[in-house]
């Protein structure tokens, strides 16, 4: 068995492996886009290392782009087979791969592939359910439900023809922060040969503090000031997320029923409906909830559906709750919102998740407070506010916990995580479990099992 490491590998993003078998067949594992910093960002552009034409298949563990947004190129490479995942990441993947695709175009800049390229690439998806073997060459795959967002998969990979001494490899995918409100607990797998280990957060521990309890103080202190509160956020998952908190919090009367809550993301809300679509993939507690009507829906939602509905919401008086894409503050309608508020000192703004280094939303976490939007200086006098309890990711007990479920573990490769984060979840594999073979693979490096 022969494993390509080409994302992923040094950086968070980028996710995308070979596989190759004893019999010389290969297949693929995610091919996600490089986001962050430019120096990151220009990984896209370069060159595949790897002849797509001799790929058998390939597999996507879920539908964030950092593990999907660059499927489209393996078409460009003359790929011809089929890409397996779950039910709800197709229809996740697919609505994520026309955004970007469309956002890129709109941008104006150099761009990976279009909707044209984008709609073909989507053709060639199949889906299987989760638990249910199935075979691609000489290849069995498994789905497991990981519990990072909904349709999200950990992968078991059985090489039918192995020779050696490795025959089964797991990859995580991305860990969920298990167990979480929405979705159901990540599933332990019981044995591998090797394993492939994402470590976005393997380096900390999340506060065990209860999510509901920090959104409500943060609404509750835009109620007294009759602020703004401002919450950038991820499309899939977290969005769903928030709203079932925020429709707790106004069921018990914790925060007040009049206040607002626009949701200004056309992208999550068409992910809403997805959830709905797919209620039983969630937590047993949840699908009840789906008996009174929508989970994600309460009398104040205000949907925004165009750019003219997203500015009349700065002539609106009183205290009220924006959630806008992007979730790194990167692009989207946050930042029209962003630099309207931010000036004002009654507006709050509230971080729910991971913040890729020099975006706009991690500046402002690590107390910049003159700030550029569209060329224009703005001067931050809001308060700004952090919560990992949110986090959609495993922490490093999490990562552990699961890690320690796998028997005869042989090799770990560390993955999905900055160096100095991957090197630190290394040497604590070592020392909890005793695993001595902890390889910090390299972009393009290809290992030899
Ligand atoms: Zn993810």
């Amino acid at each position: 068995m022969k494993i390509k490491f080409l994302g992923a590998s040094g950086t968070v993003t980028g996710s995308c492996y070979v596989l190759t078998g004893d019999s010389g067949q290969s297949i693929l594992i995610d091919l996600g886009m490089f986001q962050g910093t430019p120096a990151i960002e220009k990984y896209n552009y370069e060159p595949f290392e790897y002849d797509c034409k001799l790929l058998s298949g390939a597999i996507l563990t879920h539908a964030h782009l950092d593990h999907c947004g660059r499927l489209p190129i393996l078409l460009t490479y003359g790929f011809s087979g089929r890409i397996y995942m779950t039910p709800a990441t197709r229809d996740l993947t697919e609505l994520s791969l026309l955004d970007s695709a469309k956002i890129a175009r709109s941008d104006n800049k150099e761009f990976l592939y279009d909707e044209e390229l984008a709609a073909r690439t989507i053709q060639k998806f199949e889906t299987v359910q989760y638990r249910t073997p199935f075979q691609i060459g000489d290849f069995t795959v498994t789905f497991r439900d990981d519990g990072h967002i909904l349709g999200s998969a950990s992968l078991e990979i059985v090489d039918r023809t192995a020779v050696g001494n490795y025959r089964k490899i797991v990859f995580s995918g991305d860990l969920g922060n298990t167990p979480e409100d929405l979705l159901q607990e990540t599933e332990f797998i019981d044995t591998a040969d090797a394993v492939v280990i994402e470590s976005t957060y393997g380096d900390r521990l999340h506060p065990k503090s209860d999510p509901s309890d920090a959104l409500r103080s943060e609404i509750n202190a835009v109620e007294t000031s009759e602020g703004t509160l401002l919450i950038p956020t991820f499309s899939l998952d977290r969005t769903q997320e928030l709203l079932h908190l925020i429709k707790h919090l106004k069921k018990s009367g914790e925060v007040k029923n009049e206040t607002p809550v626009y949701m200004d993301s056309p992208m999550a809300q068409k992910a809403t409906l997805y959830y709905m679509k797919y209620s039983k993939l969630f937590n047993p507690h949840i699908q009840d909830d789906f008996k009174f009507g929508s989970p994600f829906d309460f009398p104040e939602l205000v949907i925004i559906d165009n750019w003219k509905e997203s500015q009349a919401i700065h002539n609106s008086k009183g205290a009220k709750v924006i959630i806008a894409g992007s979730g790194m503050m990167t692009g989207g309608r946050i930042l029209s919102h962003a630099a309207h508020y931010l000036p004002m000192p009654s507006t709050r703004l509230f971080i729910v998740g991971y913040q890729g280094d020099e975006t706009l939303g991690r500046n402002l976490l690590e107390g910049d407070r003159n700030i550029i939007i569209d060329d224009n200086e703005i001067s931050v006098k809001a308060t700004v506010n952090f919560t990992e309890s949110m986090s959609s990711h495993a922490d490093q007990k999490q990562l552990l916990t699961w890690l320690g479920h796998i028997k005869d573990v042989k090799k770990v490769f560390v993955t999905h995580g900055e160096d100095n984060v991957r090197s630190i979840f290394a040497e604590k594999i070592y020392k909890e479990l005793g695993i001595e073979d902890v390889t910090l693979p390299i972009l393009n490096q290809e290992v030899v099992l």
